[in-house]
């Protein structure tokens, strides 16, 4: 068996987001393959052999891959509209036109969404996809298809709604499932794309759209199957104040305990926003070890509110951060959420103890990786995980005044990426993907963009 090709990463500062938050302000990462082999303060070993290729990092700083935990992909064709709305109104006016989507639409905007990510330092995406309009065509292989080409690590969280305009739910009926189709397909869809393997690239999660989108029994019954086929379970919970009224009217009791009531809380499940939690809401995600996709921007721009990170970490609650879909948040990229998170939880009650710079790239990295269920693999720099790793250039004018690296990527502008390696192939050389055409993704973007207005205004 050929001996695995080595690269060789030196001179650099390393924040390695393990377990002791250990860093060097100057030292080496050894890639092996598809794994990090050795990293440490100072030079390379030396004596190693089948080395491709070696790089002098000076002037940057190797953090691990970002990771993102909640997204929706579609939306990249969908951006910039209705932006002085609130959640609701949001989702009022653009149901119709989201109702329109086909696989073209779909692969452009997913071509777009994990460019965007990719190029500022993600290495893992993942894509919560539920509007599956009736004759739309293979939307989950075009999206993993997507990531697959891009050479990003995925999930995809197979998304659903049953719950349509004629049982009281915002989508038109022929863009909603039913009951049974909704969880066929994703069986299906689990069976056909999901790798548990340890090197995995892509995986599969169920993932039943919100509470106010599903019926009861797709929420109980998803769990199930989700169970039943050994995957994750992903929604949206908490989101808003009206989606807690919401529970109280129709079940009740509020978000958590209907999530509860349905099986949902596991550490198998993770939830986007949990912006509206109580301390018991709290406490029941810290005892269950559900985590939780912090969407900063999307909850600023829908004016959903701040979510309590600093108690939900206190209480030992897992939490990434997540982009949320691109029409509730137009950058569509992570690393300057990592930003936005630090300086949105400092305007809850914590203040300036809300979250520092070190919590803030863990939230990004570690944290994301547990709340999809691969901490063991990723998320971290240790010798024998795999090679997901970002190389952010600090020497420029942006950040050369900055001493501390960690905090210049945090609390500076968003840190130029030189490289961008995942499962130890470059995808990302100065900024530019080394594995898709940006500008033809860009003119797909826009025109498929301006195909689906064109349909959504014939109505
Ligand atoms: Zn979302």
């Amino acid at each position: 068996m050929a001996a695995d090709r080595r690269i060789v990463i030196e001179n650099c500062a390393i924040a390695t987001v393990d377990g002791h938050d250990t860093e060097y302000a100057s030292g080496h990462v050894v890639i092996a393959g598809n794994r990090i082999e050795s990293l440490g303060a100072g030079p390379a070993p030396e004596g190693l052999e089948n080395v491709a290729r070696r790089i002098d990092a000076s002037g940057h700083l190797v953090t691990p891959g970002l990771i993102n935990t909640h997204h929706h992909f579609y939306q990249w064709i969908t951006r910039g509209l209705a932006t002085d709305h609130n959640l609701f109104n949001w989702l009022v006016a653009l149901y119709p036109t989201w109702a329109r989507i086909d696989e073209p639409m779909v692969r452009a905007a997913a071509q777009g969404s994990l460019a965007m990510m990719a190029r500022g330092g993600v290495t893992t995406a993942m894509d919560h996809h539920y509007v599956f309009p009736r004759g739309s065509g293979d939307l989950s292989g075009a999206i993993i298809g997507a990531a697959r080409d891009m050479g990003v690590r995925f999930t995809l969280a197979r998304g659903s709604m049953d719950r349509s305009e004629k049982d009281g739910g915002l989508p038109p009926d022929f863009a909603v499932e039913t009951l049974d189709g909704a969880l066929a397909a994703t069986e299906e869809t689990v069976r056909q794309h999901h790798d548990s393997s340890f090197d995995a690239m892509t995986q599969v999660a169920v993932a039943p759209c919100s509470p106010f989108s599903v019926s009861t029994e797709l929420l109980r019954d998803g769990a199930q199957l989700a169970r039943r086929l050994g995957v994750r379970l992903h929604t949206h919970g908490s989101e808003t104040v009206e989606e807690e009224k919401f529970c109280h009217e129709l079940f009740g009791m509020g978000p958590t305990d209907y999530f509860k009531s349905t099986g949902w809380l596991g550490e198998d499940v993770w939830m986007a926003h949990c912006v509206h939690m109580n301390d018991s809401d709290i406490a029941a995600f810290a005892r269950t070890r559900t985590g939780v996709a912090h969407c900063p921007s999307s909850n600023a721009r829908l004016a959903a509110g701040i979510a309590r990170v600093p108690d939900m970490l206190a209480a030992g609650v897992p939490v990434g951060l997540g982009v949320d879909g691109t029409a509730s948040n137009e950058s569509g990229e992570l690393h300057t959420e990592l930003r936005n998170a630090l300086l949105i939880n400092r305007l809850g009650g914590h203040k300036e103890a809300a979250l520092n710079a070190r919590q803030a790239l863990r939230l990004g990295t570690h944290g994301g990786a547990q709340v999809l269920g691969r901490a063991a693999e990723i998320g971290s720099l240790e010798p024998g995980k795999l090679a997901d790793l970002v190389l952010w250039r600090m020497d420029t004018l942006a950040h050369a005044s900055i001493a501390d690296p960690v905090t210049a990527l945090v609390f500076g502008a968003a840190a130029p990426v030189t490289a961008s390696f995942v499962n130890g192939r470059q995808i990302v050389e100065d900024g530019r993907l080394l594995t898709a055409d940006e500008d033809a993704i860009a003119r797909a973007t826009r025109d498929e963009a301006r195909r689906l207005a064109r349909i959504a205004a014939q109505g």
